[in-house]
């Protein structure tokens, strides 16, 4: 197999990283790949069965029990399959966000998940996005992207996000449950949410999507011939 390229996003919720890792994988022909889909399912999963994420006794038993699929439609878009269904609409609720924050804090979680995700970008070109791709999953990724945004615009972008697709939402309950899960992802000792040394910062707070798109392919052109 010839040389893939890897694009490593990560960064806080709400900092518009799948809104431009999906519209770049379009125009540059790359595979984009979730990573928080793939924790959401997990957490998805085991509340199906009425497990706690706080229960880590729990979280061990059950997690043998669960196949995790990732399938792409002929359009590109990134289809989660937990134990064989397509769970990709229900895994993006407010509810499963805080879950999957909790659940992907446990060791024995992120190991499941960390040979599927390289796998993907053995066989693929990919734009990655997620909180650990630079740290973790890929740290030889050819770019590496920061993306963050101050808290008052990440939590009215999820508000704007949630009302559009008809879900009941309240502006400052989003942002707490933001400010708390950036909380969890950058306090746990595995692979907390942090900056890799050799990523470029891109605050996206004073920028439209446009802005964002045009600043990201220049500093993927500077490392990659896209
Ligand atoms: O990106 P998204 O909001 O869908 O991620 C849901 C949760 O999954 C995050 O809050 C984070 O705790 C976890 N996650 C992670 N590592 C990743 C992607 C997501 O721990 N690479």
């Amino acid at each position: 197999m010839g040389k893939t390229y890897s694009i490593a996003i990560d960064g806080p919720a709400g900092a518009g990283k799948s809104t431009i890792a999906k519209a770049l994988a379009k125009e540059l022909g790359f595979c984009y790949v979730d990573t928080g889909a793939i924790y959401r399912t997990v957490a998805y999963f085991l509340d199906l069965l009425g497990v706690s994420p706080k229960d880590a006794d729990g979280v061990e038993r059950y997690l043998d029990e669960l196949t995790i699929g990732i399938e792409y439609d002929e359009e590109g878009k990134q289809h989660m399959i937990m134990n064989g269904m397509d769970v990709s609409g229900e895994i993006r609720t407010q509810d499963i966000s805080q879950k999957a924050s909790l659940v992907s804090a446990y060791p024995i979680v992120r190991e499941m998940l960390l040979d599927m995700q390289r796998d993907v970008a053995r066989k693929n070109n990919v734009i990655m996005d997620g909180r650990d791709i630079g740290t973790v999953v890929l740290p030889k990724a050819d770019v590496k992207i920061f993306l963050t945004a101050s808290v008052e615009v990440r939590a009215k972008r999820r508000y704007d996000e949630l009302i559009e697709k008809g879900q009941k939402a309240e502006l400052s309950q989003i942002q707490k449950e933001i400010e708390q899960r950036d909380y969890q992802d950058t306090h746990r000792p595995i692979a907390p949410l942090k900056m890799a040394k050799d990523s470029v910062k891109l605050d996206t707070s004073d920028l439209d999507i446009a802005g964002v798109l045009a600043e990201m392919k220049r500093i993927i052109g500077e490392k990659i011939p896209v």
